[in-house]
């Protein structure tokens, strides 16, 4: 097995590799849901609370209600030179998106975002096991 692989699968316990690049769309600092403990939150008052834990959460501002819950925009992106005003300094669940994460919380990315996601055991791998296992 390839190294990167291994790591991959049975060190840091990923389903997917992820490629491409950012293309400075925005979209992940304008339509934000915030999930916390219970699920994706829907009340402000309940958001107002987690203000208080987190200076992340300080930056984001409500825009929206869906079917979801509420949708917040984070104030740090300068929308005209396309740039999180913070970069250097911004919070590790940015420097960490888009993450696998999201898939398995069902969420969805952006259209336009330059990152993609391919599993790292290909259908003719999961057929392989399963023959294997019943054999
Ligand atoms: S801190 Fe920066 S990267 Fe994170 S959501 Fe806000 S603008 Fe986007
Ligand atoms: S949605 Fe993707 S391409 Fe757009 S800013 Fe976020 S990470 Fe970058």
């Amino acid at each position: 097995m390839m190294i990167k692989k291994f790591i991959y699968k049975y060190i840091l316990r990923r389903k997917y590799y992820r490629y491409g690049k950012c293309r400075r769309c925005g979209d992940c600092c304008s339509k934000i849901y915030v999930n916390h403990q219970k699920g994706i939150i829907k009340d402000e008052a309940e958001f107002f609370k987690l203000q208080k834990l987190h200076p992340f959460y300080t930056f984001l501002e409500i825009v929206d209600k869906d079917e979801n819950g509420l949708v917040f925009k984070c104030n740090k992106f300068d929308k005209d030179k396309h740039l999180c005003t913070i970069h250097k300094f911004r919070p590790g669940i940015c420097r960490r998106y888009p993450s696998e994460v999201i898939l398995k919380m069902q969420g969805v990315m952006s259209e336009q975002c330059g990152f993609y996601f391919k599993p790292i055991d290909s259908f003719k791998d999961i057929m392989n096991k399963l023959t294997n296992k019943h054999n």
